[in-house]
């Protein structure tokens, strides 16, 4: 870091070039000047620059990567406004942003707005006015709430508000006072310092293997440089407690810092009090929405390197660390880490990238990893730590499949005779029940008796949802909302309107009527829409004051409610179906993690998953417990067709508001696609949720068979086909959404 940009000759005083690139989509790094005479500042100094009439922050780039694109004359470029006082952006961030745009084909300035993060945080911090004891001066008339204010202020800075509060005054009493300098102002920044995690706390004593997976964490971190590891390790085995000792390690260094990737909906108070119980503070969090104000405190506290452990969402991947030290993805096989909006990238893989360019050790852990890691794991390129043991008297719940062709619920019922037996088991011995549906609102389609149609969104191929909480039907891909209706909206007929298919709220209303004494409670983002509301419920489980909790996947990541013991899986199958590339898998992950909700501390648990298949291989390896077999077969099938991650995967979803242009696109980019003998061009074909947001959607397949070298050859295929103006092309590097 330093060195200049340019190879200033030292006896030309000319007007300096400043290559900055801006946190928009655009093609590359602009050109501005700097006045004659003024240093270069050095890459990674943020800068604010004009654009098209107004300002603009960016960051002095490399001007590797330009082509030799038309270079204005000097005299031509527009003046540098000013140079930020912010820290520079360090170098290893900045390979990171532009290696990230290469691998996803975006733009590098629409990866340097996720590090930019947002204006407010770049902006100049508000500050607050603060009291301390000044010099009285001679002969200030000092009256008793004078008097009882200064005996207030002490050595340390107040507010007017704190200081009158405490002194039961009025304000103007304190900034009366200020005044005559009996006390002293002080200017302090709104944001106050992060307090640092104490890692001299004493931890819990680990077990025999958490020891040893620890242990080899944490030389790593001792030694420094890349080092990426697999922490393999079933559900209460303990992962949290062993990647903690990687972290206190990296941070006995000066001013190192520490990440801890996390999927959003895992971010919760559960999670930030065991943090904080453990090192005695809590860490600095960070997702999308944490508010204005906390992300620009966050933001700078990073950027200084103030702020030595941070846990986020994917987003804090691009957060400005001075020196990164240590980084854990935890849940690594946890789909949300894929964005899919914006700049498309993975967060679990752009994190190996992130740690190999910081030079720092990496730990994903999970108790169901996913296929990819698995194979790096085999290969040797990351070492595997593994835990086999759920910490102290727990046991991995027993696994028991429900027939539904053999032990049918009632008609309009989806809880299966064994799974009720069971649950009143439970209930009669005080403990708890959690039934797992992955569906939101009551019931995922509403048909009419009469004439059969199907209540549709207006902008999108989806059926409305029904929330009979709320007596809507909404639109889960839209977002689009309509009272429910009291008559067909086709045919007119009243009491026509019949719900089809189980929601959470419809097995909420049947456990209520099965269950009249229990304290029941639905947990889904419709039910936990902010952090407090969240945090409340998760408290009421674990404190026993709720028996049965019914909820969708929110349910399944991370909490620890020692009192559950019986886990129902309502649809087994329900993953299944659509069958995508990952389906078999990702069922199997998330099931496992249901599971993992029962039998934590030391009552054993049971879980009963209801199904239609139960020779499923994914119901097999649940029921058999061996989830290394399923995942073999998983790899095999993989390995045989060439599919991720042996060969590889792209997809272009087209979207536009004129069909026919958008049908247009895609034949234009399957003729021009260029003939290879590893890599074969599918499509285009209609997606399968063919219209969104009153867009038509259509999509290609590009699969190579081999990994890497796919990007420059869909660039140069997309760059040379004629471009229809109204549609968007979206490319999706290693995509995990096909709809
Ligand atoms: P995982 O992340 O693997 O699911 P956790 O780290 O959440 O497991 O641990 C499960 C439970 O066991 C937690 O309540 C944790 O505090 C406890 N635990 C794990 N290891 C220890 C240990 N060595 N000593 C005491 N408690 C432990
Ligand atoms: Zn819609
Ligand atoms: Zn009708």
């Amino acid at each position: 870091m330093g060195q200049a940009i340019l190879d200033l000759n030292d006896s030309n005083p000319a007007p300096a070039r400043v290559r900055v690139l801006l946190p928009l989509p655009l093609k590359g790094v602009l050109d501005y000047r700097l006045p004659p005479g003024e240093t270069v500042p050095p890459r990674g100094t943020i800068v604010q620059v004009p654009l098209s009439g107004r300002s603009a922050v960016g960051v002095v780039w490399d001007d590797d990567n330009q082509s030799g694109d038309k270079q204005l004359p000097l005299e031509k470029l527009k003046p540098v406004e000013k140079i930020l006082p912010l820290p520079l952006m360090a170098d290893d961030l900045r390979k990171f942003i532009d290696w990230v745009a290469a691998y996803t084909l975006s733009s590098a300035g629409a990866v340097l707005r996720m590090a930019l993060s947002s204006p407010a945080a770049l902006a100049e911090v508000p500050v607050r006015t603060h009291y301390i004891k000044g010099d009285v001066p001679e002969g200030l008339r000092i009256t008793t709430a004078r008097q009882s204010v200064l005996d207030c202020a002490g050595g340390t800075p107040s507010t007017g508000p704190e200081l009158a509060e405490r002194a039961g005054v009025s304000a103007v009493v304190v900034s009366g006072l200020a005044k005559t300098g009996a006390l002293q102002t002080i200017e302090i920044s709104v944001d106050r310092p992060f307090s640092l995690p104490d890692v001299s706390l004493e931890g819990p004593a680990l077990s025999g293997e958490q020891q040893v997976a620890s242990q080899a964490i944490r030389d790593c971190v001792w030694e420094g440089g890349f080092k990426p590891f697999l922490l393999d390790g079933i559900t209460g085995s303990g992962k949290t407690e062993v990647y903690f000792e990687g972290l206190i390690e990296a941070l006995k260094e000066d001013g190192t810092q520490v990440l801890v990737l996390v999927p959003e909906i895992a971010l919760t108070s559960q999670w930030l009090t065991r943090f904080e119980t453990r090192f005695g503070t809590r860490p600095v969090v960070w997702h999308s929405d944490i508010g204005i104000a906390a992300r620009r405190r966050a933001w700078r506290a990073v950027a200084s390197g103030q702020a030595r452990v941070v846990v986020g969402a994917r987003s804090a991947l691009f957060l400005p660390f001075k020196k990164l030290a240590f980084i854990t993805v935890d849940e690594e096989h946890d789909p949300s880490f894929k964005q899919e909006e914006g700049v498309l990238y993975h967060a679990r893989d752009m994190a190996i990238v992130r740690a190999k360019l910081a030079g720092c050790p990496i730990v994903l852990a999970s108790a169901t990893p996913s296929l990819e890691t698995l194979v790096n794991a085999d290969s040797g390129k990351y070492q595997k730590l593994v835990l086999r043991e759920r910490f102290g008297a727990a046991v991995l719940p027993a696994m028991k499949a429900v027939d539904l062709r053999a032990d049918a619920p009632s008609a309009g019922q989806w809880l299966a005779p064994p799974l009720v037996a069971a649950m009143k088991d439970t209930i009669a011995n005080g403990e708890q029940v959690m039934l797992f549906l992955n569906r939101r609102g009551y019931a995922p389609l509403t048909l009419c008796r009469t004439c059969g149609h199907r209540i549709e969104c207006p902008s999108c191929s989806t059926w409305l949802v029904e929330h009979r909480f709320r007596k809507e039907l909404q639109c889960h891909q839209c977002g689009f909302v309509r009272p429910s209706p009291e008559m067909c909206p086709e045919c007119e007929s009243k009491d026509s309107l019949v719900a089809c298919g189980p929601g959470v709220e419809r097995l909420f209303e049947e456990v209520s009527s099965e269950f009249g004494d229990a304290r029941i409670a639905v947990m889904t983002s419709d039910t936990m829409t902010n952090p407090r509301q969240t945090a409340a419920m998760v408290e009421q489980i674990a404190s026993g004051l709720l028996d049965i909790v019914i909820g969708t996947q929110i349910v399944t990541k991370g909490y620890h409610f020692p009192n559950l013991t019986l886990v129902g899986v309502i649809d087994a199958d329900l993953g299944l179906r659509g069958g995508d590339l990952r389906a078999g898998e990702r069922t199997y992950q998330q099931l496992v993690q249901v599971a993992g909700r029962a039998g934590r501390a030391d009552k054993p648990g049971t879980v009963y998953l209801q199904t239609y298949e139960p020779e499923h291989p994914v119901v097999q390896a649940l029921l058999s417990g061996d989830g290394e077999t399923f995942m073999k077969a998983e790899q095999e099938a993989r390995a045989r067709y060439q599919m991720p991650p042996f060969g590889q995967l792209t997809s272009l979803i087209l979207s536009g508001a004129d069909m026919a242009a958008v049908v247009d696109q895609g034949r234009l980019l399957a003729t021009s696609a260029p003939g290879t003998a590893d890599i074969a061009f599918m499509g285009p074909a209609p997606a399968p949720l063919s219209r969104v947001r009153g867009l038509h959607r259509v999509r290609l397949l590009v699969h190579s068979k081999k990994r890497g070298g796919l990007q420059p050859v869909v660039r140069n295929w997309v760059q040379n086909t004629r471009q229809i103006k109204g549609v968007r092309i979206k490319i999706d590097i290693d995509p995990y959404s096909f709809l």
